[in-house]
């Protein structure tokens, strides 16, 4: 039970005033659940700790990154190595090689990668790519899917933009989302419809591998597969975002699981041990494009941090196949405890995954598009999330995202879970 957020609510204050709305991103906010965001001082495994040392549960873990919890002490011990050799050099390092050498080694359909400092970088500059590459402006993106805060791809999409409800954002001019198709998630015949009305103009298609942004939402069956053969049949390039499922949801991210190859992948989160450190790869005859050897230009002063490709090295290294395990069969017994609480309460839900990402709707049915996820019973969700948070866990504020499980949790945490999850699921009813 935490005991008080007098610092917390202090610290809010003190943010708000110097931060807009006191928070660096936008999901990190309370707005659609209401209360004051916990600041946290200090995480170790499974837990955080806030202000007011109240311990939580960790189901967010920083939103993907930390599949080995926190503060791992490979991962730490090989951050602070390479911090005392130098914070920045400007140059080409030894780590970064071997950072690329590892993300190739685990997903085959990528010969080649650049280091850039987060997801959005890295969707920014594959679509860039894709259009220098295929000589074409347009893009596909899904509705519900989200890809970073690129201009182009914020039209209709998930995570923040969901959660506040926003249809796109002002200040993206109507030049710089022209390009953009939206098309709903799941539906191929969208997809060879689309091609049909944009002859020759379409670049690439960009999809989250497996949906992750409007809560879990796995491809149908065929859908990936159907998307690389339209892409394909009209010149067209596949990006397939593993932001989120990259190095998580497998050894070799969604790719491990389904085994449909795009033509340019994008990473970030766990590949970078929790610092900023991120990714986009793919066929070697596309990444030749790029400059100082093509003309595409694409850029960055810290791009391949020494210390961030050292806890990135580190946490892929340490990430064995009993942490995969161990990821998997904790979103199981997750998502088994969402039913059971949820159930027991009497309260209609879905609990859903996309590989080792879990997600509740409450909702009749399963979840297959972003208007099924906007249709589910949202509402319910805010004394959901607060009756969890009052009792030690720290879950996603918003109803539109996936919850992030770490290998560090061991039955004790499932136990604070279940209890806190029998008294959420009563608040939600
Ligand atoms: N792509 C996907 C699938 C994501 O989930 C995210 C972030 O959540 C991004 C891109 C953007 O990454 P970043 O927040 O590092 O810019």
């Amino acid at each position: 039970m935490t005991t008080g957020v007098d610092q917390s609510k202090a610290w809010f204050e003190r943010a708000k005033a110097v931060v807009p709305g006191g928070v660096n991103s936008p999901v990190r906010a309370f707005n659609s659940v209401g209360g004051t965001p916990r600041f946290m001082v200090r995480g170790e495994g499974p837990y955080l700790w806030d202000a007011d040392d109240n311990r939580y549960v960790d189901l967010v873990s920083s939103w993907g990154p930390m599949i080995l919890g926190h503060a791992h002490p490979a991962v730490v011990s090989a951050a602070r190595e390479a911090a005392v050799n130098g914070l920045s050099f400007g140059t080409p390092t030894l780590g970064e090689v071997e950072l690329a050498e590892e993300i190739i080694g685990r997903v085959e359909p990528v010969e080649q990668v650049r280091l850039v400092n987060s997801g959005t970088e890295a969707t920014m500059s594959a679509i860039r790519l894709a259009r220098g590459f295929t000589g074409r402006a347009k893009i596909i993106k899904f509705a519900g899917c989200y890809h970073g805060h690129v201009d182009a791809l914020l039209a209709e999409a998930g995570s923040g933009v969901a959660t506040l409800g926003l249809p796109t954002s002002p200040g993206v001019t109507g030049a710089q989302a022209a390009d953009t198709i939206v098309l709903p998630y799941n539906d191929l015949e969208a997809v060879r419809k689309s091609f049909v009305d944009n002859p020759e103009s379409i670049a690439a298609i960009i999809t989250e591998a497996a949906a992750g942004n409007m809560g879990a939402v796995a491809p149908v069956d065929g859908f990936n597969a159907g998307l690389k053969e339209i892409a394909h049949e009209h010149g067209a390039l596949l990006i397939m975002d593993e932001v989120m499922t990259g190095f998580r949801v497998s050894k070799a991210g969604w790719f491990g699981l389904e085994g449909v190859a795009g033509d340019l992948y994008t990473f970030g989160k766990v590949m970078s041990g929790g610092l900023p450190a991120a990714a986009f790869g793919g066929r070697a005859d596309v990444m030749a494009k790029l400059a100082p050897g093509g003309p595409v230009y694409q850029a960055g002063t810290l791009s391949g941090n020494p210390v961030a490709v050292a806890a990135g090295l580190a946490t892929l290294r340490a990430a064995d196949d009993a942490v995969y395990a161990a990821l998997d069969a904790n979103a199981k017994r997750l998502g088994d405890l969402f039913g059971r609480s949820l159930t027991e309460a009497g309260v209609k839900h879905t609990v859903q995954y996309a590989g080792n990402l879990v997600s509740v709707f409450f909702s009749d049915g399963p979840v297959t598009n972003y208007p099924g996820a906007q249709a589910s019973e949202t509402w319910r969700f805010p004394a959901f999330f607060h009756a969890l948070l009052d009792n030690g866990v720290y879950a996603p504020p918003s109803a539109y995202e996936a919850w992030f499980v770490n290998a560090a949790m061991g039955d004790a945490e499932f136990e604070i879970i279940s209890s806190a999850l029998r008294v959420a699921a009563r608040a939600a009813a």
